[in-house]
């Protein structure tokens, strides 16, 4: 039985396992850089360490340092959050060679979903349907072209190694694409350390629906429904629920089976996500599978009633899922939003510092994850997001209302964050009518006045 579990994570997902860990029984033991010394992670678990300066690179990704805290702290199992190094496969197996459980899919899980190209050649195998494109990575610019022409413009270029909606690049036409592949080339070495690419149709407009699966080492599987994440900006997510305004039961059911088609195809264990684009008419295609709990995981939770880290964490010790596919259904509409230290009105960019004052709302229907609080730095060397509101209700409308509620309670004063712009969102009536594709935001802009971002920054 898993008795202390190392967090190989900071923020809000530290935490949110330190609480789950607490509820269990299971003593936790967090990992911090300098910068955050007066995290609440640290401040919350039962032991912390520092593994080394403010930058990633040389505290959270540093594998090394976080098996030598497990080692100094003498834990059963690590979890890795989502970021970082939650989908790096060596690491999973230096877990495993090191006999420490990672709470996750087996190493070579990780690997074959984590190669994009990999991944869409393994569900298509089973029957899941794909976006039209390349058969694997692209070997140079012309044999892209060549297949690019084949699928027909426009096309979106993309990372095989990707993640966080960088190294993708959308070509309109042959004259451009040659320039958009070498820039998604240069973007994924440098992102990845990985310049191999492939090529998709690029589908208009269509949304963003991932289903929720929970697998166990028995052979048992099950999806929690779907999560419509079609609010967007830059391909990264910004309000997330469930369940998705567009789908209905049947398209839910064909979906859910898809989903769980893919699972069985990676031989998946634990708690993943199978993505896909779904188009105006209902057809679906899978775009990925992320091997890890998602940011987004709280609304799953919320409608569903299931607490998924503490799911991963049985998967994980080798126990068998508690229900069966009948057992679950979506019986709240849940909702979140990102709240981030950003600045709408400067192109969104990152507004670290102090936070002066800080109180978060609540009351019937309100979750609040989130590590801040007054007096807490925010620090320019992790992302931007500081809080994820969540609420919930008997349907859309109570969780919208109760979020418009839930954000104008929020008082952060010393940073600029987005929350007036979320407000503004949640009261646009395309949003509201369950009208949102990954085109979104862009088009919400767009009909906005000129001068609406200027008045979007709070401080
Ligand atoms: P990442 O792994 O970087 O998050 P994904 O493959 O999950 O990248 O895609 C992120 C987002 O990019 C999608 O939600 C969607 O908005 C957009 N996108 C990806 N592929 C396509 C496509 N073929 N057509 C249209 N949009 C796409």
């Amino acid at each position: 039985m898993i008795r202390k579990i190392l967090i190989a994570n900071r923020g809000e997902i530290a935490l949110r396992i330190v609480r789950a860990c607490r509820e269990l029984g299971i003593q936790t033991m967090a990992v911090y850089s300098e910068a955050d010394e007066q995290s609440l992670h640290v401040q919350l678990a039962d032991e912390a360490i520092c593994i080394g300066p403010a930058s990633g690179a040389e505290s959270y990704l540093r594998a090394d340092r976080i098996l030598s805290a497990a080692e100094i702290g003498d834990v059963d199992a690590i979890h890795p959050g989502y970021g970082f190094l939650s989908e790096n496969s060596e690491f999973a197996e230096q877990c495993e060679s090191c006999n420490i459980i990672f709470i996750g899919p087996r190493s070579e899980t990780i690997m074959k979903m984590g190669d994009k190209a990999k991944a869409r050649e393994t569900v298509a195998k089973a029957g899941v349907p794909i976006i039209p494109g390349s058969d694997g990575p692209l070997e140079n610019e012309h044999a892209a072209t060549k297949v690019a022409q084949k699928i027909g413009f426009p096309v979106i270029i993309k990372a095989v190694a990707g993640g966080g909606g960088r190294g993708m690049r959308i070509a309109h036409n042959a004259v451009t694409f040659a320039k958009e592949f070498q820039s998604a080339r240069l973007e994924a070495v440098k992102a990845f350390g990985n310049g191999e690419l492939y090529v998709e149709k690029y589908l208009e407009s269509p949304r963003h629906i991932e289903f929720q699966v929970l697998a166990d080492m028995h052979g048992n599987m099950v999806h929690l429904g779907e999560r419509d994440c079609s609010v967007q900006r830059r391909h990264q997510k910004v309000i997330e629920e469930s369940p998705s305004p567009f789908l209905d039961k049947n398209l839910r059911n064909r979906m859910g089976k898809a989903a769980l088609k893919a699972t069985q195809a990676a031989d998946y264990v634990n708690a993943g996500t199978i993505e896909f684009l779904v188009d105006a008419k209902g057809n679906f295609y899978f775009i990925e599978m992320n091997t890890r709990i998602q940011v987004e995981h709280a609304v799953t939770e919320e409608a569903t009633g299931i607490d998924l880290i503490k799911e991963q964490i049985q998967i994980a010790s080798g126990n068998r899922l508690g229900f069966t596919q009948k057992d679950i259904s979506l019986t709240k509409h849940a909702i979140e939003c990102r709240i981030c230290a950003e600045n709408p009105s400067k192109g969104f960019i990152p507004s670290p510092g102090e936070i002066e004052l800080y109180s978060a709302p609540g009351g019937h229907g309100v979750r609040v994850d989130s590590h801040a609080y007054g007096g807490y730095t925010v620090s320019p060397y992790y992302d931007s997001m500081i809080s994820k509101v969540i609420t919930f209700g008997r349907t859309r409308k109570i969780a919208l209302d109760r979020m418009y509620r839930a954000l104008s309670e929020y008082l952060i004063r010393g940073i600029d964050t987005n929350v007036d712009f979320l407000k503004a969102v949640l009261m646009d009536p395309a949003f509201r009518q369950g009208e949102a594709t990954t085109s979104y935001i862009e088009e919400f802009l767009a009909r906005m006045p000129k001068d609406f971002l200027d008045k979007q920054s709070k401080d």
